[in-house]
């Protein structure tokens, strides 16, 4: 496979710092304790490493929350405030109310993470089937919450899919001629990027794309249009190659960035105007760093 050949090929780019090509880390969770106490080296290092732009993820209230305040204390860090479908277990019956707020704060720019997830379901930790139906249904509900304010406030949303892309869509349809998502850490084939593609949304791709074994999201990447896709570190998790295994950090977009621009056979200066001018038209309040 052709993918493959080019993953082998992956050379390593030198540049100077005059003229280091510019990235953006869409989704991030510096609020994850991982990085506690270390932020301003952490932002330093992905400065260093053209990463100017850091999008910061809450997966409840108090991560958003959180999210929000290091937005406030770092100029080149944004937030996105939501449930993740993950983390419902102390989500009120309604989640917009505790939102509303923070999504009107000039760096609040999407609502997220948000969806459904069928990769961890109450059954495979004990739980029963009936278990599953009720945690299935909190999920498509709170996700419709969201989808719901986000329509009303005007933002987009950024959407978790684990094993449940099929569900997921189902819900997101009846939204999409309302508002964007952001389908991230996208693992699924090029019919699945073609459908979310085609009700005017996009995905955004992890270091996963570096691993040896993700053939297909390698082939995923080639068949997205290049200015339908954002990159993203999903840091702490998903380190790319050379780093696999370690925890993540936005630094490490360049990594990423440098598989992409391998696949699709363009510079990393073209991959670096493609996927910035995306990912501001994605989330409109984002400022140009
Ligand atoms: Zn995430």
């Amino acid at each position: 496979m052709e993918a493959s050949q080019t993953f082998v090929s992956y050379r390593f780019h030198v540049h100077t710092a005059g003229e280091m090509e510019v990235f953006y880390d869409t989704h991030a969770h510096l609020t994850f304790p991982d990085f506690s106490c270390e932020l301003p080296a952490l932002i330093s290092r992905a400065h260093n490493a053209g990463i100017t732009r850091i999008i910061t993820i809450g997966t409840d209230l108090e991560s958003s929350q959180q999210a929000v305040e290091l937005a406030e204390m770092y100029e080149s860090i944004y937030a996105v405030v939501g449930w993740h479908p993950n983390d419902l277990e102390t989500a009120p019956e309604d989640v917009q109310d505790g939102l509303r707020p923070l999504c009107v704060h000039p760096k609040v720019v999407a609502i997220g993470e948000t969806g459904i997830d069928h990769y961890r379901l109450p059954s495979g930790n004990g739980g029963s089937e009936a278990d599953d139906l009720i945690w299935k249904k909190r999920q498509v509900g709170i996700f419709r919450q969201q989808l719901e304010l986000a329509v009303e406030l005007g933002l987009n949303v950024v959407i978790h899919q684990r094993a449940a892309l099929e569900p997921t869509l189902k819900v997101f349809e009846q939204y999409a001629d309302k508002l964007k998502g952001q389908f991230h850490c996208f693992v699924d084939d090029a019919t699945s990027m073609e459908r979310i593609i085609d009700m005017g949304s996009l995905v955004s791709f992890t270091g996963i794309a570096t691993f040896k074994n993700a053939e297909e999201v390698r082939r995923t990447i080639i068949a997205t249009p290049l200015d339908k896709l954002m990159l993203e570190t999903d840091s702490p998790f998903l380190a790319p190659v050379p780093h696999r295994g370690k925890r993540c950090e936005p630094a490490f977009v360049k990594h990423i960035a440098e598989v992409v621009s391998e696949l699709k056979g363009i510079t990393l200066g073209e991959l670096s105007r493609v996927t910035c001018a995306t990912t501001h038209a994605f989330f409109p309040k984002l400022k140009l760093p």
